[in-house]
């Protein structure tokens, strides 16, 4: 400031000393006119870069303005700079900006931000297929003319967003389900996060199912029991007919045990989410284990195959492959009839693959059950499953078991003519 006034001071005073020259020597017009015109110069100076200005202003590129010199490069250098730092920050907003954008994008949720009218300011990718939005169409559009649910529109008009609302039966095909909970935030504003809760739900109807499936499991046999202790109890009965009672009701307790030692076992394998060890597992003394097993089991109503192709072993946890063969060569006893064949092999195939099989003469599978047999408590035969000591768990505990090795259960079955179970383990669970 000081140096523009003193530079101003400057000109004026020689402005009048040139002014008093000429006056002296060329008369008073020629004074008022050399005065005149140095006053100018500065007027012409500023003039000149104003319009300087004025083209970079107008064509955004103050920065690249070359200074001037003189009084206006103070002026030029502090404005470029104000300039320059408006626009790194201007930069630096949209960066963190554009990172939260990409943060939000990025959220396995969806989210919709809502202005005080509950139009639609932005919602990510994941709302958008969630709901059958589109942001560039729907934008400031109200969000309950888009969501038409009743219990949305409801949860919108009710404004207590304590809990979140599930709507079922959403997404492209119908088959979502999404937890929702609307939070306020800055002025009257909203942000509504969206989960996609379906497995979860999912789960929940699948443990649901599995409490009452094993409670009527087990009601049965209980009231089975009871009857019978009852009949025990209150009947003045002979020996032999005590006997008959204390056998079936043997049976009934068996059948509770059975139930309880595949829940237990069906237990333990999902809370073991680590793969199944790697111990050698003798096949040879595994197959002489279950020969005797299926020989006490069929009691000589079936003609028994043991085949082996192969001295390999396999790599495991011998106790869980004893039960997932035993599972596979017990079911075909029970389900085959007397005087049908049940062939149990063990072989190498020339990938190096194990294969463990059990083919039957039994009654077959119609092919739509063959999908769920593994579920818990899925039956064909309900009442032969029951009567020959079935849970309703076997394939269920096999599935895990061949999960936990790495191997593949393989089902054929062709109704009326049998069927035939492999587990398929891969070559590195083979060793010799
Ligand atoms: P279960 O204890 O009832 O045998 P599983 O899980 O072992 O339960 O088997 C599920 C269902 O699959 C059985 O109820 C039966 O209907 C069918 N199944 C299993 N193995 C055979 C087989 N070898 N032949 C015919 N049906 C079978």
């Amino acid at each position: 400031m000081i140096s523009a006034l003193t530079r101003f001071l400057f000109i004026v005073c020689l402005a009048f000393i040139a002014a008093f020259i000429t006056l002296a020597n060329l008369g008073d017009k020629w004074a008022i006119g050399i005065g005149i015109l140095i006053l100018s110069i500065p007027l012409v100076y500023s003039y000149i870069n104003l319009a300087r200005l004025r083209k970079y202003v107008l064509n955004d590129s103050v920065e690249k303005m070359p200074l001037p010199s003189g009084f206006w490069e103070e002026v030029f250098f502090r404005l470029q700079r104000l300039v320059r730092n408006l626009k790194q920050k201007i930069r630096t907003i949209e960066q963190q900006h554009d990172h939260f954008i990409e943060a939000f994008q990025a959220s396995p949720n969806g989210i919709v931000m809502l202005d005080e009218g509950d139009h639609i300011e932005w919602c990510n990718s994941i709302a958008e297929r969630f709901f059958g939005l589109s942001f560039k169409r729907d934008v400031m559009q109200r969000i309950n003319f888009l969501i038409r649910r009743p219990e949305f529109i409801q949860y919108l008009q009710k404004r207590n967003f304590d809990d979140p609302l599930l709507l079922e039966r959403m997404g492209p095909d119908s088959s979502l389900s999404l937890m929702l909970q609307a939070f306020p935030f800055g002025r009257n504003r909203h942000l509504v996060l969206i989960q996609d809760v379906t497995d979860l739900q999912k789960a929940d109807a699948m443990r649901r199912d599995f409490v009452a499936n094993v409670s009527h499991e087990m009601r049965t046999p209980i009231t089975v029991l009871m009857g019978f202790l009852e009949t025990v109890q209150s009947l003045d009965l002979k020996k032999e007919q005590q006997d008959q009672y204390f056998e079936m009701m043997m049976s009934q307790a068996q059948r509770m045990k059975s139930l309880v030692e595949d829940l237990l076992m069906l237990a333990n394998l999902e809370a073991n989410s680590l793969p199944a060890t790697n111990a050698t597992v003798k096949m040879e003394t595994l197959m002489a284990l279950l020969k005797n097993d299926a020989q006490a089991l069929s009691q000589g109503k079936h003609a028994l195959n043991f085949n082996t192709n192969s001295s390999m072993n396999l790599l495991g946890d011998e106790r869980e492959v004893l039960s997932a063969f035993g599972n596979l060569v017990s079911n075909a006893i029970r389900y085959t009839p007397d005087i049908g064949s049940i062939n149990i092999a063990w072989n190498v195939n020339a990938d190096g693959q194990g294969e463990f099989s059990v083919t039957d003469t039994g009654p077959g599978i119609a092919a739509e059950h063959l999908p769920r047999l593994t579920e818990r408590f899925y039956r064909i035969d309900r009442s032969r499953s029951r009567d020959t000591g079935g849970t309703g768990l076997g394939l269920a505990i096999v599935k895990h078991i061949a999960n936990r090795h790495q191997a593949q259960l393989v089902i054929e079955s062709t109704p009326g003519r049998g069927s035939k179970f492999t587990l398929r383990f891969p070559k590195e669970r083979v060793s010799a």
